[in-house]
């Protein structure tokens, strides 16, 4: 095999609730994660000289050992020796920096990639240990699907497919970095916490309405009040006929689950004609576990 095509998916979190701060600085979480399918598109070339390219469609994305599908490549390609280069054409189209996992889905993309490629034999679990070494997310993404998150998002539980919905995804035009609003987050003894087993009854029960009504994001309480354009979004989603909306990982993205294909349709034409955001998609579950 010399050339192989992949499509690295974008993950919404239908929960996000953090526990506590640990010790060591990390915040231990319980998430809801679910696999959109809106995608990057990764192209592995083997090549004869040794070493790792990287090419992208954006010009302000790493082409060096920063990018996360060098890094992914470089973890394999040192354990197991390889002679041969790979070259890997990158093709974003999951928006960057937004709270949506593009980088370690490009991570977990490379990983099974190269997996086959270069038949090492690895099954998922050996991909998923490798994995949480680039990215806590990457683990989950990999394994793709409906899943429950916990410790710092890499101890997984798969859960029952999510039922079948329109996502509607829009992303303002502002940065947010992890690492502020985790530092900035307040965990007191009166903080609400999302009903994360809400949402898990609800997929439980394969009930959407239900999975809509708990859903909850506690990184919202920070980045809010930072950035109220999130929440006009969340509002025009709701207002369009969103069974609800809700803001993705540390944001700034943020989604509505419709179960109307046609108001769906139509909120997605009113925001990109509105004025908080251009980047503006429409996406439906994807529920491919990988083997
Ligand atoms: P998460 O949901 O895990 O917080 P995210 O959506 O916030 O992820 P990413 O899009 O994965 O964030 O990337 C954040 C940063 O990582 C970018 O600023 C970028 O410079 C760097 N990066 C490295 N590799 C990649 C990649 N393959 N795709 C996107 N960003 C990458």
């Amino acid at each position: 095999m010399i050339e192989l095509r992949l499509k690295a998916y974008a993950k919404i979190n239908l929960g996000l609730d953090v526990l506590r701060r640990r010790e060591d600085g990390y915040h231990e979480v319980k998430m809801i994660m679910q696999t959109i399918g809106l995608y990057d598109r990764i192209t592995l070339k083997k090549m004869r000289e040794p070493g790792i390219q990287v090419k992208t469609n954006l010009y302000y994305l790493p082409e060096n050992e920063n990018n996360l599908v060098y890094q992914a490549a470089e973890l394999l390609m040192d354990e197991f020796q390889l002679k041969s280069g790979v070259m890997i054409d990158l093709q974003k189209f999951i928006p960057v920096a937004a709270g949506m996992a593009g980088g370690s889905s490009d991570a977990a993309a490379v990983l099974y990639g190269m997996n086959r490629m270069f038949r090492l034999g690895l099954s998922k679990k050996d991909l998923m240990r490798r994995g949480v070494k680039i990215g806590a997310d990457v683990p989950y993404c990999i394994m793709r699907g409906t899943a429950l998150a916990e410790g710092i998002g890499e101890q997984l539980s798969p859960l029952k497919p999510m039922p079948k919905c329109r996502i509607l995804v829009a992303k303002p035009p502002i940065s947010v970095s992890t690492k502020f609003v985790y530092e900035n987050l307040k965990l007191e003894k009166d903080t609400k916490h999302p009903d994360i087993d809400g949402i898990l009854q609800g997929i439980e029960s394969g009930n959407l309405q239900e999975i809509a009504a708990h859903m909850g994001n506690l990184l919202e309480t920070v980045t809010i009040p930072y950035h109220p354009v999130i929440a006009q979004i969340k509002e025009e989603m709701v207002q369009g006929g969103a069974l609800n909306a809700m803001m993705s990982g540390s944001g700034p993205t943020v989604f509505g689950l419709f179960e109307n294909e046609n108001l769906a349709e139509e909120t997605c034409r009113k925001l990109r004609e509105g004025n908080l955001t251009k980047q503006v998609y429409l996406a439906d579950v994807y529920n491919n576990y990988r083997k």
